[in-house]
């Protein structure tokens, strides 16, 4: 009996352990991903936290330091004050440059600490006889201020309890410090489970709408991005070699005859050729660096950074061989596709839009040159 009870602790340990494991990277992989846009969430809570704060500090502590005549609380006011300038003063400039995520995230993290310092000195200082109400409410409020990673901010809050219970035992009026030290004890506690739920309700969401993107950026068809996808990747590539002084290529893939082909033998196997040569291009891309998108119907565009002239010709006459070894039957024999590819040594003011067109125009003419063809064109000034 004690036995299978044991056992059955152990099982549930375990199951325990996993679930904190698969929690952690899940956190780990969404701040990743989402590193930028939750920064940028985060300045704005920082700018509206950081102006209630400002209005809270005047109002409330012109009040209070009216009617209870304090000259620590006045101190303790005095120094937020300050510090909640400063907070501003780098929100607003935050604000006006983004700076690299990692920055807000500390910068946010030092409000919450800043805020907390604030609310353990006017709550065990000023009145050593009076119980501090703030701590509970403000621990709270502030522990779910943030979009932060769970354990840094369990890291950050555990410390500022073990600061007030510390300050609590060795400051307070023993009439008191019973009471303080229960309310800091119980809001830890609390405060834990209640900023768990809160991280994992904003995790899970975070991820669904991470899933949303990803979606609303795939080809359902063939798995390669989409336009939509193609136009949010490929403008950085093409930068690169903008910034880099590097030799781009854009190529657009053209499936010849397709439309006959889908009339003579079916949408569903249009489909499957289409599966086929999406798969065929997203292979080739992986092994040759490239980036592949499916651009239209029948059409895909690759993108080539660092390619040339002669090697963007040399990797389209191998494209064009490959689809020919793939041999997918089509109704006048097997599928071939068109190509048409442009390169530039792109300038300061050149856009990845105009290449593609050009590309176009390319593919354009090895259609009329009779398709199962290469037109590279060189785009010079
Ligand atoms: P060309 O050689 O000049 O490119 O001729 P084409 O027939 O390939 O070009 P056209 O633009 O006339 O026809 C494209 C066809 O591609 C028409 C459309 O029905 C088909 N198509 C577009 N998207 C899909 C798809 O997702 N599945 C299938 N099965 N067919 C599609
Ligand atoms: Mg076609
Ligand atoms: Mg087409």
């Amino acid at each position: 009996m004690i036995r299978g009870v044991w056992q059955r602790c152990c099982a549930a340990a375990a199951r325990g352990r996993r679930s904190l494991r698969d929690y952690r990277e899940r956190s780990r992989r969404f701040f990743a991903a989402s590193r930028d846009q939750v920064a940028a969430a985060n300045l704005r809570t920082l700018w509206a936290a950081a102006w209630v704060l400002l209005a809270y500090l005047t109002g409330y502590g012109i009040v209070a330091n009216l009617t209870l005549r304090s000259p620590v609380l006045l101190a303790c006011y005095g120094a937020m004050l300050l510090a909640d300038g400063g907070f501003l003063l780098a929100a607003r400039r935050f604000r006006r440059r983004m700076p690299p995520a990692k920055r807000i995230q500390t910068v946010c993290m030092l409000f919450v600490a800043a805020v907390m310092v604030f609310t353990i000195a006017i709550s065990v200082f000023p009145f050593a006889r009076d119980p501090g109400i703030f701590y509970p409410l403000a621990y709270m409020m502030l522990s779910a201020l943030f979009t932060l990673p769970y354990s840094r901010l369990m890291a950050l809050m555990s410390g500022v309890t073990a600061v007030y219970l510390t300050l609590v035992q060795t400051c307070r009026l023993p009439e008191v410090v019973v009471f303080d030290r229960a309310a800091g004890a119980s809001t830890w506690v609390l405060g834990s489970v209640f900023l768990f739920l809160i991280s994992d309700l904003r995790l899970r969401s975070g991820e669904a709408q991470l899933l949303l993107e990803e979606v609303s950026r795939t080809d359902s068809l063939t798995g390669l991005p989409n336009r939509r996808g193609a136009e949010a990747q490929m403008p950085a590539g093409f930068r690169r070699c903008q910034k880099a002084r590097l030799p781009v290529t854009a190529m657009m893939v053209d499936v010849d005859h397709f439309k006959q082909y889908n009339d003579c033998l079916g949408h569903q196997a249009g489909d499957d050729c289409l599966r086929a040569m999406g798969a065929l291009l997203m292979e080739f891309s992986d092994r040759w660096g490239l980036h592949a998108a499916r651009y239209g119907g029948e059409e895909f565009l690759l993108l080539l950074p660092g390619v040339d002239g002669g090697e963007a010709e040399r990797l389209a006459f191998r494209l064009l061989e490959e689809v020919r070894q793939l041999a997918l039957p089509g109704p006048d024999g097997p599928v071939t596709v068109s190509i048409g590819a442009a390169v530039r040594l792109p300038e300061e003011a050149d856009t990845l839009h105009e290449l593609v067109q050009r590309a176009d125009k390319a593919l354009y003419r090895a259609k009329a040159d009779g398709r199962n063809r290469v037109v590279v064109q060189i785009w010079r000034n």
